[in-house]
Formats: C-alpha cells, structure tokens, sequence
C-alpha cells in the first residue's frame, strides 16, 4: 500500500519489501492471528523491555522481543513482515521472555511466525534453513542431534582454527569419552533404537512433516524420503 497524507501512520513500518504486496504480507498476518495459540501467547504490551533484559539473542544480535509483541499488538503489517522475513530466525527458543508481566510469549508468537513462514515457503526462509539442512537431516534420519562428524571448518567457520583440529583428530577425542558404547562412534550424539527410529519416520511422514520439508528443500527432502520409505517397508 502505498503511503499517502491519509495513511501515513509515523508509528508504523515503511515498506521495506516492495516486492510483496500489502494484501500478500496482511495474509501472513492473519494467519498467525487466526492460530488458536495465538490469543494466549499475546495481550498488549507495556514495551516495558523485561522481556529483551531476560533474552540472550537480544543481548547478541539485533533483535528484540519488544519489538515483536508490539508489532503484533499495533497489527503494523508491514514491520511484521520485516520480522518474519528475518528477525525469527535470530530467537533460540529458549522462552526466558515468558516473564512478561503483561501475559506475553513472545517467543511463542516467534514459533507462530516460523510456522507460517514455513508453511508459505517464503524464500528468506528457504535461504536460512539451506544452512540448517544438515542439521534437519541427522535429526530427522537418526533421531539425533549434531553429531561429532558435523564439526567441519565449513559447517563451523566461526569455530575458526579450532574446528579444523576437532574433525581432523575425531576418532581420538570420541575415544576419550566415557561411555563404552559410543567409543569410537562419530556419527552419533547418542544411539537410537531402530523401533523408535521407525516410529519417528511414521510421524515425519503421518504428520505433514515431510510435505512441509519438500515445500522448503526438495533436494533435502529426496534423501530423506528414500532412506526412510526404505527402511519403513523393510520392517
Ligand atoms: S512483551 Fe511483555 S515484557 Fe516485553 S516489553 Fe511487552 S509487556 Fe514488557
Ligand atoms: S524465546 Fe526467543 S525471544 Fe524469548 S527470550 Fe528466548 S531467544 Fe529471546
């Protein structure tokens, strides 16, 4: 929407991306609004700032939780866009804000955000999850997290010379941890029984999981599926 003496709103956003019409970016909104969480996780905002005081990618990155459930609360479209084109991908999810004394999760409205982010395969999230997409796939194949095999110097530049080390000598740290069954094991954080490995495989696929991965990664979504429909029919 085009700003004129009528609707200019010096509280709200600019349009930053114009290469998205109002109508487009409104819809996303709506769609977070219309989620049955979304009344509980917002109810105004005091912009009192407890929130950003209590989260730690405020403290390291250019990102607010005021900012959201503000955004939120004015229903300013447009900055909204600007937060789930970017600044969701910035919140660990670790929930520290929900101390709000206004009632506010602003981390549960960033769960919302990612959710329909995903769901509507914008491309600035595409790009983010690209760097993840290693990561997705040892936890959604293995049923684990990072393994000790994914520290390489290019997964991990910001490790610097130390990551280099770690993967080059792997073998012989993995030797110096305590638990017998792992010794040795670079592949894995942890075992995971093939039952339970086939049961997550059935929820990927039984819960609409793997048709959002396909929206995002088709590539990503090929290997998975191909190991995993495998595996499921050989059992
Ligand atoms: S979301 Fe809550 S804690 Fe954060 S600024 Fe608003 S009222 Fe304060
Ligand atoms: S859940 Fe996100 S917004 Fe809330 S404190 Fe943690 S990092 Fe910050």
């Amino acid at each position: 929407m085009p700003t004129t003496l009528e609707n200019w709103n010096p509280g709200k956003a600019e349009n930053r991306h114009p290469e998205m019409t109002y109508e487009e970016k409104e819809k996303l909104f709506l769609e977070v609004k219309e989620d049955p969480r979304y009344e509980d996780f917002l109810y105004g905002c005091y912009e009192c700032g407890i929130c950003v005081s209590s989260c730690p990618s405020a403290r390291f990155y250019d990102y607010s939780p005021r900012v959201i459930a503000q955004a939120m609360a004015r229903e300013d479209v447009e900055r909204i866009y600007d937060i789930i084109s970017e600044d969701i991908w910035n919140c660990a999810q670790c929930f520290s804000c929900v101390r709000c004394p206004r009632g506010n999760n602003p981390g549960g409205l960033v769960t919302l955000l990612r959710e329909v982010a995903v769901r509507n395969g914008l491309q600035e999230t595409r790009d983010v999850l690209q760097g993840y997409s290693r990561v997705i796939y040892k936890v959604m194949l293995k049923g684990n997290q990072v393994s000790p095999d994914m520290l390489q110097p290019d997964f991990f530049p910001d490790w610097g010379p130390w990551v280099a080390q770690f993967s080059a000598n792997m073998p012989v740290w993995r030797k110096a941890i305590p638990v017998d069954t792992l010794r040795g094991v670079t592949d894995a954080a942890w075992r995971t029984e093939r039952k339970t490995l086939l049961e997550l495989y059935t929820i990927w696929f039984e819960t609409g999981n793997m048709d959002i991965i396909k929206e995002i990664d088709e590539g990503l979504y090929d290997l998975l599926a191909e190991v995993m429909q495998e595996e499921l029919e050989d059992q």
